[in-house]
């Protein structure tokens, strides 16, 4: 028997019909129960991908959007290696392939498309934190001395502060970016296709998150994505 948030998953069938007329104005609806404060997931909010693939791939690029964010959503609650990769293997191929095709697309929501595609190939963390470059701000506890840190990645600078910089006078120490051309890995690859979708904002931010900071208390220089992940562990 599936089960989601409420309980019994016998409605889910029909929700999922009412997401696909309306994906935007169902959303909400439809991940309180599939997957409410979009951190859990339940066994019919995977059967469901299925169905989120088919409707994905006949819908319209502005509303493919929702559907494709409600199947990453979903999915970044997997753990790599989790058996849903395997038991619904092809509705993961199509979702990513529609998603690697409606990021070129669409402008709005982009950077939850991102992390949508990075869900459906299994990496952790990213898939739920690159959105922190919208709101240009992240916190992270020092390694050192465990203070809590603001990253700050934005038009007004990126600076690390440990304490409300926003409405205090509080020390900022600049971050220190990863120089040109030295971005590797997953880091590369999302610069890469940052600049070819046209995302130049989110472009320019990479090279701070994949750089360091510096503890503004104990001075202590630290990875920026490195804490990101430890403070993002799977519970
Ligand atoms: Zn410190």
């Amino acid at each position: 028997m599936l089960s989601d948030a409420c309980g019994s998953a016998e409605h889910v069938p029909a929700l999922l019909d009412r997401f696909g007329d309306d994906p935007s104005g169902v959303w909400s609806e439809l991940m309180d129960h599939l997957c409410p404060q979009l951190d859990q997931a339940f066994s019919a909010s995977y059967a469901a991908l299925p169905r989120l693939a088919e409707l994905a791939s006949g819908c319209a690029p502005d509303d493919r959007v929702w559907v494709l964010q409600a199947a990453g959503a979903i999915m970044a609650c997997a753990h790599t290696g989790d058996d849903v990769f395997k038991v619904y293997a092809d509705s993961i191929a199509d979702l990513h392939r529609l998603t690697d095709q409606c990021l070129g697309e669409i402008r709005d929501r982009y950077v939850y498309l991102l992390q949508s595609l990075l869900s459906f190939e299994g990496v952790e963390v990213w898939d739920r934190c690159l959105e922190g470059l919208l709101t240009g701000e992240y916190e992270v506890a020092c390694p050192s001395c465990g203070v809590n840190v603001f990253i700050v990645i934005g038009e007004g600078g990126c600076f690390s502060a440990s304490d409300d910089y926003a409405s205090r006078q509080v020390e900022r120490v600049a971050l220190l970016p990863v120089g040109t051309g030295e971005l590797d890995g997953l880091g590369e690859r999302l610069q890469e296709r940052t600049r070819a979708d046209g995302q130049m904002a989110l472009a320019g931010g990479l090279p701070y998150l994949f750089g360091r900071a510096v503890c503004p208390d104990c001075r202590t220089h630290f990875s920026v994505a490195d804490q990101l992940a430890r403070n993002w562990m799977p519970m």
